[in-house]
């Protein structure tokens, strides 16, 4: 047996680098996939191609399956079909968590942030596109159907029900976010946490890339923030907006006026998930002022306020 034993001590020594040497060190992949009027943007590390490959196509999956829950423009959407509803209606996993912390951040923000907007965006939205101002009474009866304390959901069960006729829900603000989440959940559970998610400017860090602090992400007036497991998102007038008689009206709507916002603020949020920074930071383009409001109640988010355009 003595003579086993020197013999067995070399195996471990040797077996023990080898192990190491046998795992590869992780590379960078990187994904692209159109979806929810913008471009999701994957960037993962992982030792093998097919890992990654798979676990992207699972994520992008992900993202298409909640725009055929949450999508506005997609008449048979489950958001278009609730829209359509008048009485108790029963919704998806998906759905009822995107209404109940719109419907949160709508009481945080006393409505400046309202899921009910659909009235008033499609108004909007068309007066972009034909670059005209929208009909006074238009407005006045979109405004009339916008108002978040119409949106019922029980509080124990995925029960909603919307109030008046008419009323539309427009996630725009929020469901971008939201997907960014869910589609790093996916990746997390294909066992690769060291990833980015990009959807279109709304983004969530996971963990950081090998060597380094975190993922650096470039925001308003070209300060970069170094982010791990963290959501950025911005919003602001800068994206879309009418120019009308010499003012410049964002997609972005205040629902007691009923107008797109005019200061042409962009708003940046950082905060632990893409969808509250994304409905944050929609909030906060209709009322800056809202920023200390906020800060008391989000203490591990942060707010940064700049003019659009700002380099
Ligand atoms: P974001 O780019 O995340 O700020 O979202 C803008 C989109 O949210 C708009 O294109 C509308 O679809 C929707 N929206 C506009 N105004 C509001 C509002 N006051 N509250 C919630 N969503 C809004
Ligand atoms: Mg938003």
């Amino acid at each position: 047996m003595k003579t086993v034993y020197p013999f067995l001590c070399f195996a471990v020594l040797i077996a023990a680098p080898l192990k190491l040497l046998g795992q590869p060190a992780p590379v960078r992949w990187e994904y692209q996939h159109p979806q929810m009027g913008t471009l999701f943007r994957l960037v993962l590390y992982a030792a093998d191609s097919v890992q990654a490959s798979e676990a992207a196509r699972a994520a992008f999956r992900r993202i298409d399956s909640l725009n055929a829950i949450l999508s506005d423009y997609l008449p048979d959407s489950e958001l278009s079909v609730l829209s359509d509803h008048s009485d108790w209606a029963e919704v998806s996993p998906a759905l009822e968590q995107v209404l109940r912390k719109a419907q949160e951040i709508a009481s945080q923000t006393d409505g400046a942030f309202d899921i009910t907007i659909g009235p008033l965006s499609r108004l909007w939205r068309r007066a972009s596109r034909q670059g005209i101002f929208p009909d006074s009474l238009e407005l006045a009866a979109a405004r009339e159907k916008v108002g978040y304390q119409n949106l019922l959901i029980q509080p124990d069960k995925p029960l909603v029900k919307l109030l008046l006729p008419g009323m539309r829900l427009d996630a725009g603000g929020i469901a971008k976010g939201f997907a960014v989440d869910e589609a790093m959940a996916v990746l997390r559970s294909h066992g690769l946490p060291v990833a980015l998610v990009d959807g279109g400017g709304d983004l969530l860090a996971g963990e950081a890339p090998p060597g380094k602090e975190g993922w650096e992400i470039e925001v308003v007036g070209d300060t970069v923030l170094v982010v791990t497991n963290r959501a950025v998102a911005t919003s602001g007038a800068a994206y879309r907006h009418l120019d009308w008689q010499g003012r410049r009206y964002s997609h972005i709507i205040g629902p007691k006026e009923g107008l797109g916002v005019l200061h042409g603020k962009q708003v940046t949020v950082v905060a632990p998930s893409c969808m509250l920074a994304d409905a944050l930071a929609t909030a906060l383009s209709v009322e800056p002022g809202l920023e200390t409001r906020l800060k008391a109640i989000y203490q591990d988010s942060s707010f940064r306020m700049g003019q659009a355009g700002e380099k």
